[in-house]
């Protein structure tokens, strides 16, 4: 599992220079420091000639000018802490402020990639995808009531506020949602809204419908030449959240049944939201794909099962007259 090789190469500037601004800016610190303190720079240096000058001395076996060298090295040091008490400074003040404490910028730590590099790997890939296809297509003033029958329009009108509060509240901990009900009903629209909503939280949404989805992991799956070559595996199951929209209408195959599978569950074991709509009934679902895969999804996602008449249709109506 892996991005392309453009979001590694990204990742890797940021965090180098990420680190490179951490060092650059703590030694402006450290040398406005200095300045301000003659004294502490004449102990910094003489620290410096103290060490050779013990590294000098044990090689040529003089152990009384190595105990009188430490002797005046500890009382530097003692001297050069005391200018920094006086100044209100510590001397781990001064010292680099990295973005990542854990791996000090590197991306990794003794050889193990670093949560700050999966993160910006996740982050880098679906801000690539969002500025191809961006997600502001819709939001939720769009969304218009008034095409839902009066028996549903309470309904729907509940439906709406949860996910514009699910969009608002949005966390890595959210639950899923599985959006059921006809076309043209507004599940597309409220789960794009959502989307726009939780990218403005600088948060890394993936939006693709499952014939694109299943399509894309089999071009990575056979390492065939596709179309599209963002979408990974790594990024559908990295990503904060996950819409896979139309589930159903891809092409039935093994393959396809068994790659939704495994992206689902790969999230759910990462604790990641993931949204799904389906004009399939859970009968319909479970006959598409397994009992199994059904009751894991209505399991770990919020149902909402939208009703009314199409709206597409409606407005279509509409122009003609
Ligand atoms: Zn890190």
């Amino acid at each position: 599992m892996g991005y392309s090789k453009s979001v590694y190469d990204r990742a890797q500037r940021i965090l180098d220079q990420r680190r490179l601004d951490a060092k650059r800016d703590s030694q402006m610190r450290t040398e406005a420091f200095l300045s301000a303190h003659p004294r502490a720079m004449e102990i910094e240096n003489e620290l410096t000639h103290t060490f050779t000058a013990i590294a000098r001395a044990m090689m040529a076996g003089e152990k009384e000018k190595i105990l009188s060298i430490k002797e005046k090295n500890l009382s530097l040091q003692a001297e050069l802490r005391g200018i920094y008490a006086a100044a209100g400074v510590t001397p781990e003040e001064l010292k680099p402020r990295y973005t990542c404490m854990k791996c000090h910028d590197r991306g990794n730590v003794d050889g193990v990639e670093c949560s700050c590099r999966r993160e910006l790997l996740k982050q880098i890939a679906c801000d690539d995808l969002n500025r191809r296809s961006p997600l502001s297509l819709s939001d939720f003033d769009s969304f218009e009531l008034h095409y839902y029958p009066e028996q549903f329009r309470r309904k729907m009108s509940n439906i709406y506020n949860f996910c514009k509060g699910y969009a608002q509240n949005f966390s890595e901990y959210s639950d899923g949602i599985l959006m059921t009900g006809g076309t043209g009903l507004g599940k597309t629209h409220l789960a794009l809204a959502i989307a726009n909503e939780v990218t403005k939280k600088g948060m890394g949404v993936v939006y693709i419908s499952a014939p694109e989805m299943v399509s894309a992991l089999e071009e990575y799956q056979f390492g065939r030449e596709g179309v599209r070559r963002d979408i990974t595996p790594s990024l559908l199951t990295e990503c904060d959240l996950l819409i896979i929209d139309d589930l159903g209408t891809e092409f039935a195959t093994n393959f396809s049944r068994s790659s939704v599978y495994s992206v689902f569950n790969s999230r759910i074991s990462r604790g990641k939201p993931t949204i799904i709509s389906t004009n399939l009934s859970l009968k319909e679902l479970e006959q598409a794909y397994s009992d199994r895969f059904v009751s894991r999804v209505t399991g770990y996602c919020r149902r909402l099962h939208f009703e009314g008449n199409d709206i597409r249709i409606q407005k279509k109506l509409e122009r003609i007259k």
